[in-house]
């Protein structure tokens, strides 16, 4: 590649403080180091996570540091590779990794926990292994979000945060399976392992839960009762295997008991995919006594739930799942590979493709709840500059 080892100069959405839109500039993607690969980023998903930590950063969320580059859920090619990257090579098709998967720590070895201890606190705190990160805009460091950052046309990333795909894979479909659908696929297969003809409820139909909702259609759930506060939804969960769906503002008792009395003492496996505390109480308690399992998928960093004690010693199972329990970059390429022999849905997913420019508006329609997911591709009129 011509632009190997050069810097490249191209456009990004900046993010320069929290709760202002993004600001689509020119940005400088300085070569990957050691171990490090620089990939052109095609298409990239709008995830709640993003807009989270943007407009809900020291609420729901803790602060990053900004200026900061989000996004998080990508696919690209790679560029370039830097010093004793062995497993990478331009041209192939990736998809970049939040959660890394380095495949020589302890818990990448220990079949129980896909928590990769490589790089978490550097990813955590938006730089590369060396502290630094690999984005300035006028002169200025701009952090990596989850050392990711795929709202920019290029972005550099270890080379144990990349998952190489199918080199016939849709990128501006297969972006999907770097955070949501993985998520919520995993949090029912992987985290939950939902079992065949079991009963199975889903709170929250956005990406997340719709794809909570296919795993629980793939493990063979018997019933699978989709749960909003937004009946648009339900056409969707239908579509991706809900047998039912239960709108919350139509019941006056909380939902636990709604479910409970539905299903003659509660679901086996509860998902939670909203991430807001009242509603992981309610899915904990719409548990079956005895053997029911609630996994939380949705998400928020600062918040406390209510837990009744009894609940637990009542037999119930509560866990959490941190991109749906994958070995990143060893499951992920399987998952593409799920997607290729149409055996996992995504287009269904997408709902709005937008240019880099109007990434503000993915903003919009998310907070509007207008869309499930929108691919914003990068490939756009005012491509980058190669020749710097
Ligand atoms: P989202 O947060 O945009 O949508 C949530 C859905 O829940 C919407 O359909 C909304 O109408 C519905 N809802 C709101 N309040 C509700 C309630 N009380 N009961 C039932 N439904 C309710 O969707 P998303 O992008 O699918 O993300 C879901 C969650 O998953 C977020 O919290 C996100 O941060 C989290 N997440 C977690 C991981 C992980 O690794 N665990 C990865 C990605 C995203
Ligand atoms: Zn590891």
């Amino acid at each position: 590649m011509a632009t190997a080892g050069k810097v490249i100069k191209c456009k990004a959405a900046v993010a320069w403080e929290p709760s202002k839109p993004l600001s689509v500039e020119e940005v400088d993607v300085a070569p990957p180091k050691a171990h490090e690969v620089r990939i052109k980023v095609v298409a990239t998903g709008v995830c709640h996570t993003d807009r989270e930590y943007l407009y809900e950063a020291g609420k729901g969320m803790k602060l990053r540091t900004f200026p900061l580059v989000l996004g998080h859920e990508a696919a690209g090619i790679v560029e370039s590779v830097g010093p004793e990257v062995t497993q990478f090579a331009p041209g192939d098709k990736v998809i970049p990794l939040f959660l890394p998967f380095c495949d020589a720590c302890d818990r990448c070895e220990n079949p129980k926990t896909n928590f990769c201890r490589k790089n978490w606190e550097n990813t955590q705190a938006g730089v590369l292994a060396d502290g630094t990160s690999r984005i300035s805009c006028k002169g200025q460091q701009v952090y990596q979000f989850l050392g990711v950052s795929s709202f920019c046309q290029y972005t550099v990333v270890p080379d144990t945060s990349l998952a190489k795909i199918n080199s016939d894979a849709p990128l501006d479909k297969v972006c999907l399976l770097g955070c949501s659908v993985s998520t919520g696929y995993g949090a029912a297969l992987q985290t939950g392992k939902v079992a065949k003809d079991s009963t199975c409820a889903v709170f929250g139909l956005d990406a997340v839960g719709l794809a909570a909702v296919m795993g629980c259609k793939a493990a063979m759930a018997k019933s699978i009762i989709a749960i909003d506060i937004n009946r648009a939804k339900f056409e969707k969960a239908k579509q991706f295997g809900a047998t039912e769906c239960i709108d919350l503002n139509d019941h006056d008792k909380p939902i636990q008991e709604v479910l409970v009395d539905k299903t003659n003492g509660g679901v086996d496996y509860a998902l939670e995919c909203v991430g807001e505390p009242d509603s992981m109480s309610a899915a904990l308690e719409s548990t079956t006594e005895g053997c029911g399992t609630c996994v939380f998928a949705g998400w928020t960093e600062t918040e406390t739930m209510h837990v009744q004690v009894i609940n637990i010693l009542m037999g119930r199972t509560l866990k959490g799942t941190y991109f749906g329990g994958w070995k990143s970059a060893k499951d992920v390429p399987k998952l593409v590979e799920k997607y290729m022999e149409k055996k996992l849905m995504l287009d269904e997913f997408i709902t709005h493709n937008l240019p880099l420019s109007q990434i503000n508006s993915a903003f919009d329609l998310m907070k509007r709840e207008e869309s499930i997911r929108t691919v914003i591709s990068l490939e756009q009129e005012d491509t980058a500059d190669l020749h710097p």
